[in-house]
């Protein structure tokens, strides 16, 4: 029962009983409804099982109750929850952060539907070109028939191939593969066989060869049929053909250019994409110019810009141009309006309500997104502050909106906007259940959830619900340290001084115009800023890339990127150098949130090696020895020793009539992965499959024995994984667990020095006590001889590092500078830093 200081304000509450989805141990849990409730605990307590996980889930269940069999399929269902029952549960939305990239190609326009009444804004009250006729509002998307360039089918850009771009060395023979565009393997002897039947000489250089043929073989749209003799040589081909000899089989010929855009066009593969990419040049369109729209859709105008231009402003700025028209005061529209007085009316209408909801962008701090801008480019935290004020401007009530981490990516002086946009939903009639770490953000509830005390096993119990002053009373809290502690309780540390710096110069990307910017080596840099200041535009895309490029390494997140290659081609304004300090520099490692893997196939025993050891061990044993098992035996993913009914996966997708498919036990191994011969190896009593259920914690002790892998179990622990099953597949991790994996798996390779480290935000999603824990492992990195660059929101981490870059002052165009540099101490006293005030409470 809720306390009774606390009851009367509440107009219902939410009663969840028995409640065991993953970690959770039975909960009972009586929350309010109409308030502002968050769900706290360190990472891993089970938090978001709660909240998502049976909260969220089970109203998503009741709610697909309602509706068809058919529309059901097309909703990303969640797991039926383990709980035994939920009583006033209002209807849900969950506004989640994306893990890992969205799938969907779409914009900020498109998410925010401000794109829709934009085009209806062009339609209904743009300035026409004399004599041209209305347009319907599908004609201003480039998505449509009606409104997608001709030219360019609303790419905006041209894909060609050329000689140059499809043969890089001339000097090679067609057999010594000049045609690079060509199949790699046996597609490409194919082709070459084919033109020896045709008679083209393939034994000399590609530039000797005569114009003619060589654009015949490149360019022609024919596809002639012929015998081919595979492995004969060109004389024997000939002789064959004249004997008519029976060909081994009759092959088709495909010119480069029609096997390069063919495969573009048609392949599901993005690998192949890619490939098919790499011989094609891109041009941008000669008649949209890359507005993407044609040219009749282009002639109409609103404020003197066409609809493309319009997209890609600021909103501050569009919402600054769209005021006059809402307000009826716009300058230059009155002959207009006189004439069209009708137009007058729908353009005020519609300028009104573009403002209205531009609005609240603005308060979320999102101004400097411009409609056109693509979602994969937007970090997680941008898509969700999105999809919030959509919801703000959608004027739903009677709903509870479920949010993960809301204040994620956002500086201090933004949390403020955020927290009231929280209050309007509430404000409106809607309960809000926020899973949450900010100390800022956890202040605000109307009530608090507290989670633990631990994680895994350790955690899933409510240790406290009720008015937040209530939790000071609860010992076992970890919440409860910091919300109460007067100040910070770390010790006060000099800043260490740099071995050297690291100068960029030049630096031009996204905002940053032309910026210098030196980054000490040897220590931990921090750099922060409002959201849109140009932090990750400096440190995430242009740092790692120069220093990829330095060291010859690949950046990763590039390939780790899916979908749509062609948002890889699109030009990046990008200039700058670093002009000293590489020298210092071996090795560049970036430690993110992505995930580890996409497949339940990788694990954190696989990703840290860790396994490796494992299943040396039990190759070692004499019973493997006896049946000459050797260490592949024991991985799931080799066919010899894995389940073969389910391929090692440990489950099998049923495929359901009109419902999404479920996963479900492999019928065989009953989950374990692996077939019976090898599970009756046993190390120290356990199967192969027992080990993978072990905890980090049970292992360490099961291991005690064997110091490489006690070791990097050691290390695990110390991150405060101690409570993940070392099986546990990579799928079900959370980004905050990744990053901490990626972490220990480097902590482990000792002693190398002389690397350096960047992290993007690497607090999000981590407790109080979490952020305590992987602030000693960075000092660790740094304390090794490493160098640390840290973009953060964080003032408890920014007040411990040994140097503050302060981006902005403000957002885009009203960014991209360096307020204030120098060490924590220093930056917080700056006049001008918008960071400065925050810091120096921390600093004390
Ligand atoms: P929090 O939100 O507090 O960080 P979670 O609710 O995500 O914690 O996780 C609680 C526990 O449940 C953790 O031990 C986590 O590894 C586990 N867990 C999370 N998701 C899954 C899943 N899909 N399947 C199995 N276990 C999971
Ligand atoms: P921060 O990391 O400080 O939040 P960013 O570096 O992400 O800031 O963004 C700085 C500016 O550059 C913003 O105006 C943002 O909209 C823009 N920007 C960032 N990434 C991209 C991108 N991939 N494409 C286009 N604009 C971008
Ligand atoms: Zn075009
Ligand atoms: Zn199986």
């Amino acid at each position: 029962t809720p306390p009774a200081s606390a009851a009367p304000d509440f107009t219902g509450f939410v009663h969840v009983r028995g409640a065991r989805e993953h970690n959770l141990k039975n909960v009972d849990l009586e929350i309010p409804r109409d308030a502002l409730v968050v769900f706290t605990g360190v990472s891993g307590s089970g938090k978001s099982s709660l909240a998502f996980g049976t909260l969220y889930a089970e109203a998503q269940r009741r709610y697909l109750e309602s509706v068809s069999p058919y529309a059901r399929r097309l909703f990303h269902q969640m797991a039926v929850p383990e709980v035994d029952s939920i009583d006033g549960l209002p209807p849900a939305v969950a506004l989640q952060q994306q893990r890992g990239t969205p799938t969907t190609r779409s914009s900020v326009g498109s998410v925010t539907t401000l794109s829709n009444l934009l085009r209806m804004l062009y339609s209904r009250a743009g300035d026409y070109p004399t004599g041209q006729g209305i347009i319907y509002a599908e004609a201003f998307s480039s998505n449509t028939p009606e409104g997608a360039c001709p030219t360019c089918h609303g790419l905006g850009r041209i894909y060609e191939v050329t000689e140059q771009s499809m043969v890089p060395d001339p000097s090679l023979t067609i057999r010594e593969r000049a045609i690079a565009a060509w199949p790699q393997a046996w597609g490409g002897q194919n082709q070459r066989d084919i033109l020896v039947t045709l008679g083209y000489d393939v034994d000399i250089p590609w530039q000797e060869l005569p114009q003619e043929q060589r654009d015949w073989i490149l360019f022609t749209e024919e596809q002639p049929v012929v015998p081919v003799y595979p492995g004969y040589s060109p004389a024997e081909t000939q002789r064959a053909l004249k004997r008519k000899e029976p060909p081994n089989y009759m092959g088709t010929f495909s010119s480069a250019r029609r096997h390069v855009l063919h495969t573009f066009a048609n392949t599901q593969s993005p690998l192949m994409k890619k490939r098919a990419l790499q011989y094609m040049l891109s041009t941008e369109c000669p008649l949209c110019h890359g507005k993407r729209l044609r040219p009749e859709s282009l002639s109409v105008t609103f404020a003197g810009l066409d609809i493309a231009e319009m997209a890609a402003l600021p909103l501050k700025r569009v919402a600054a141009l769209l005021q006059p028209f809402a307000e009826g005061t716009a300058k230059g529209r009155k002959r207009h309006d006189a004439e069209h007085p009708e137009q007058a009316i729908v353009a005020q209408r519609i300028a009104h309500d573009l403002v209205a909801r531009l609005r609240v962008l603005l308060d979320l701090g999102l101004g400097y997104l411009s409609l056109e801008r693509s979602t994969p480019t937007l970090s997680p935290g941008e898509l969700q502050r999105l999809r919030l004020a959509t919801q703000l401007y959608s004027n739903l009530f009677g709903v509870v909106y479920v949010l993960d981490e809301p204040s994620a990516g956002l500086h201090p002086s933004d949390t403020e906007a955020l927290l009231k946009a929280l209050h309007s939903l509430k404000q409106a009639g809607n309960s809000l259940f926020v899973v949450e770490h900010n100390l800022d953000v956890i202040r605000q509830a109307d009530w608090l959830v507290d989670v633990g005390p631990a994680a895994g096993e350790k955690g899933g119990e409510v240790l406290y619900s009720g008015a937040p002053a209530g939790l000071a009373q609860v010992q076992a809290s970890q919440t409860r340290r910091y919300l109460f502690a007067e100040t910070d309780s770390r010790a006060p540390r000099a800043p260490r001084t740099s071995a050297g710096w690291l100068q960029l110069a030049g630096i031009t990307r996204n905002n940053l115009q032309a910026l210098d910017v030196a980054i000490p080596l040897g220590v931990m840099t921090t750099v922060t800023g409002v959201s849109g200041s140009g932090k990750s535009s400096l440190v995430s895309q242009v740092l790692v890339e120069l220093v990829a490029e330095h060291l010859g390494q690949e950046v990763e997140a590039e390939e780790e990127q899916e979908g749509d290659p062609l948002e890889r081609t699109a030009p990046v304004t990008t200039g700058g150098r670093i002009v000293s300090g590489l020298e210092h520099i071996r090795r560049l490692v970036r430690v993110d949130q992505k995930p580890i893997g996409r497949t339940p196939r990788s694990n954190m025993a696989t990703y840290t090696g860790l396994f490796d050891h494992v299943r040396k061990l039990f190759a070692a044993t004499p019973a493997a020895r006896k049946r000459r098992y050797d260490a592949g035996r024991f991985s799931f993913n080799v066919a010899k020793g894995r389940c073969e009914n389910c391929q090692g996966e440990g489950f099998v997708m049923v495929e359901l009539l009109f419902l999404p498919s479920v996963y479900a036990p492999c019928p065989v191994c009953h989950g374990a992965r692996y077939n019976a011969k090898t599970l009756e190896i046993t190390y120290r009593d356990k199967n192969i499959a027992e080990v993978l259920g072990l905890t980090v914690d049970a292992a360490w002790e099961f291991f005690d024995e064997e110091p490489a892998v006690h070791r990097a179990l050691t290390v695990l622990r110390e991150v405060g994984l101690g409570y993940l099953r070392l099986g546990q597949p990579a799928t079900e991790l959370s980004g905050g667990e990744a990053q901490r994996i990626k972490l220990a798996t480097e902590l482990q390779r000792q002693g190398r020095g002389n690397t350096l480290y960047v992290l993007d935000e690497p607090t999000t999603g981590l407790h109080p006590s979490d952020v305590e824990k992987l602030l000693v492992q960075l000092e660790g990195l740094v304390e090794a001889g490493n160098t640390v660059v840290v973009v953060e929101h964080d003032m408890r981490v920014v007040a411990g590092s040994d140097w503050v870059i302060d981006m902005g002052p403000g957002a885009g165009d009203e960014g991209g500078h360096v307020v204030a540099a120098g060490p924590p101490a220093e930056v917080a006293r700056h006049k001008q830093s918008r960071t400065a005030p925050y810091l120096r409470r921390f600093l004390g």
